[in-house]
């Protein structure tokens, strides 16, 4: 099959680890190559073929008000006119630490970084410096970014021996990081009753969104609360993903659990590299300059970044009304529609506008019920969508995105594309 693509990636290869900059872009997981964009608008995607595709992928999230919104880009040219960095303080930094504020009130002071890799990896430091304990609790199948100290699985059963996840992170790096199931409480309850005082923090995706979407069991997130109050460690949401997606405030609007520390990624830079951690002031006010926990950042507060994090958030704030409870409606549609056709082969989570079809039997709540999918059947159901013009992600493992660019009339013929794949799967 010759096309621009295959001729892009055969040339990639050469100098690029697997062609990519971030591996699931890759398309290993649905056994084919992967396409190379040219541009996107609004719910669409075109590849450098001219093929258009209906985005469910999003860049994984950001661009929940479609993919260049106009007044984003506008006000990210004139920015781009004024001076691309400094390395010194900006309003912007400013305007937009007022914005998150106003959306998610509980952030009484942040700090800005360029990913959310940074922002999990900082925000552990800042509770490891205020609490002075060295222990981290994550869940299995949560992703935290690719820090050393997150990439871990652990094999099953060993819940506190743990083995890193990548070739070239010493185990010693791993030492304190153990590993809980989610949904699971008393599997953290065991890991209290081992370390009860050596605990620095819980870190949790409230939603679990990168191994499918798994929504948190009522009480779970409640009860993760209760035990590091008792315990005086800190609960740390990473709402990279959740963050201004599942609602304007993120999962503490939703679910009412009120975390010590927040991250957030992905919708917060509006589709430039930007990220948050922040919280309690009083966990914050250990950051350098004020306190004794480092961490800095050449391009930390980008003004361009800035620029198209604020313009982003403003809309949000403007139509948080109007936003949300359109986007759930769709979304719940083309959920709904999921379960219909694939009753009996498949499972489907949903909240707000992130949804995850999982071919498997299983009610998936946690990472065994998602490993449990048919990987096989998912990269079918992948490529035939990709064939007809519907980008979803290349991997079981990863969430469907919708914007508010997502038209009734875009949704209605997604669903049309599904109930063929499903005739197809049949003959
Ligand atoms: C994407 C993601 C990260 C990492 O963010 P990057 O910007 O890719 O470094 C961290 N946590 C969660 C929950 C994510 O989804």
């Amino acid at each position: 099959m010759n096309s621009k693509s295959q001729d892009l990636y055969q040339q990639s290869i050469k100098y690029m680890p697997g062609g990519v900059n971030s591996p699931v872009r890759a398309f290993k997981a649905v056994g084919r190559n992967p396409v190379f964009i040219d541009h996107a608008k609004g719910d669409r995607i075109f590849d450098v073929d001219g093929n258009e595709y209906i985005d469910y992928v999003l860049s994984w999230g950001p661009n929940i008000l479609g993919s260049a919104e106009e007044h984003v880009v506008e006000a990210v040219k004139k920015a781009v006119e004024k001076g691309l960095t400094y390395g010194a303080p900006t309003e912007n930094e400013l305007i937009l630490a007022e914005i998150v504020q106003k959306l998610v009130p509980s952030m009484e002071m942040i700090r800005l970084v360029n990913s959310g890799t940074e922002a999990t990896m900082s925000a552990i430091r800042a509770a490891r410096g205020f609490t002075k304990k060295n222990k981290l609790i994550k869940f299995r199948g949560c992703y935290h970014g690719h820090s050393d100290g997150l990439l871990v699985q652990a094999g099953s059963g060993a819940l506190t021996q743990n083995v890193p996840d990548s070739a070239g992170v010493p185990a010693s790096c791993v030492k304190d990081t153990l590993v809980a199931d989610y949904n699971d409480i008393s599997s953290v309850e065991k890991l209290f009753e081992e370390f009860p005082d050596d605990i620095a923090a819980i870190i949790v995706e409230p939603v679990a969104a990168n191994m499918g979407v798994v929504l948190p069991e009522k009480g779970f997130l409640q009860a993760l609360r209760d035990i590091t109050e008792k315990h005086d460690s800190l609960l740390i949401f990473d709402e990279v993903i959740t963050g201004f997606r599942i609602a304007a405030g993120g999962a503490e609007e939703v679910f009412g659990v009120h975390p010590d520390l927040k991250t957030f990624g992905k919708i917060v830079g509006g589709g430039m590299p930007l990220a948050v951690y922040g919280g309690r002031r009083d966990i914050m006010e250990c950051i350098a300059p004020d306190g004794p926990v480092y961490q800095a950042g050449t391009l930390s507060g980008n003004p361009i970044a800035t620029t198209a994090g604020i313009e982003t958030l403003k809309i949000i704030d403007e139509k948080k009304d109007e936003i949300y409870p359109v986007l759930e409606k769709r979304t719940k549609k083309l959920a709904d529609h999921y379960r219909k056709c694939f009753d009996g082969i498949a499972n489907v989570n949903q909240i707000g506008s992130l949804m995850s079809v999982f071919f498997t039997k299983r009610k998936v709540t946690n990472y065994e019920d998602a490993m449990s999918s048919d990987t096989k059947l998912f990269a079918k159901y992948f490529n035939f969508m990709l064939s007809h013009g519907i980008y979803v992600a290349p991997s079981q493992f990863e969430a469907m995105f919708l914007s508010v660019c997502h038209s009734d009339k875009d949704i209605q013929k997604t669903c049309d594309v599904v109930s063929e794949f499903f005739e197809s799967m049949r003959k």
